[in-house]
C-alpha cells in the first residue's frame, strides 16, 4: 500500500520557477549558456525553466544510470548518454530535479568539467534536508524539501507518476 500527499501544487512550483529564472535572468543576462538538463526526471522543470529566461540558450541532455533500488542512490553512476553540443569554453548550467544524495549531481558535475567550460553552475529544482558526505554549492535553488520520496512533476515511482502535475510525498 502506498499514499501521496501533495507537497509542492501548482502554484507554489510556478512562484519557484518564476524565482529561479529571475536569478538566472540577472546573472546570464548579455550570456548565451548551454543548459544541460540530467534525464530524465529533469525534463518538466527545464521545460517550465527555459520558457521563462529572456537570455538566449542551447538545450542538451545528459542520462545516466545509476545501480542499485530505485528508490536510494548507489552512487555507482554510469553515462548512458552524453551531451552532443561542445562546451568547451562555454558557460553551462546543469539543471537537476532533485538532489539527495548528491552522488548523481557531483559525478556529472567531474565529468562536464573535465570538458573544460567556461564556468558550470548548479541549478537543482529540489533539495532534500540531508547530511552529504560530499559537500557542493548549488548555485541556483527552487526549495530545501524533507528528506522523503518523491513523485510527480518529472520524478518517477518505477517509471510512472512523472505527469502529475504536482510534487508528492510518497510514503511506503
Ligand atoms: P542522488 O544521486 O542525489 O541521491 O539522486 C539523484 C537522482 O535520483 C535524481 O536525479 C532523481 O532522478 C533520483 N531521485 C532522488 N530522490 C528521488 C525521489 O525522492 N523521488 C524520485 N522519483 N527520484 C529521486
Amino acid at each position: 500500500m502506498t499514499r501521496k500527499k501533495v507537497l509542492l501544487g501548482k502554484r507554489e512550483i510556478k512562484k519557484g520557477i518564476k524565482r529561479i529564472a529571475g536569478q538566472l535572468n540577472n546573472d546570464y543576462n548579455n550570456k548565451s549558456p548551454i543548459l544541460v538538463g540530467i534525464l530524465k526526471g529533469a525534463f518538466v522543470f527545464l521545460a517550465d525553466l527555459v520558457r521563462e529566461l529572456t537570455f538566449p540558450t542551447k538545450i542538451d541532455f545528459i542520462s545516466v544510470s545509476s545501480y542499485g533500488d530505485s528508490t536510494r542512490s548507489s552512487g555507482v553512476v554510469k553515462i548512458t548518454r552524453d551531451i552532443s553540443i561542445d562546451i568547451e569554453g562555454e558557460d553551462v548550467i546543469l539543471i537537476e530535479d532533485v538532489i539527495d544524495t548528491g552522488l548523481t549531481l557531483s559525478f556529472i558535475y567531474d565529468f562536464l568539467k573535465r570538458k573544460n567550460p567556461k564556468s558550470l553552475r548548479i541549478c537543482a529544482f529540489l533539495e532534500k534536508k540531508v547530511e552529504r558526505a560530499k559537500k557542493f554549492k548549488v548555485d541556483y535553488r527552487g526549495f530545501l524539501i524533507p528528506n522523503k520520496y518523491i513523485v510527480g512533476y518529472g520524478l518517477d515511482f518505477s517509471e510512472r507518476l512523472r505527469n502529475l502535475p504536482e510534487i508528492n510525498t510518497m510514503e511506503f
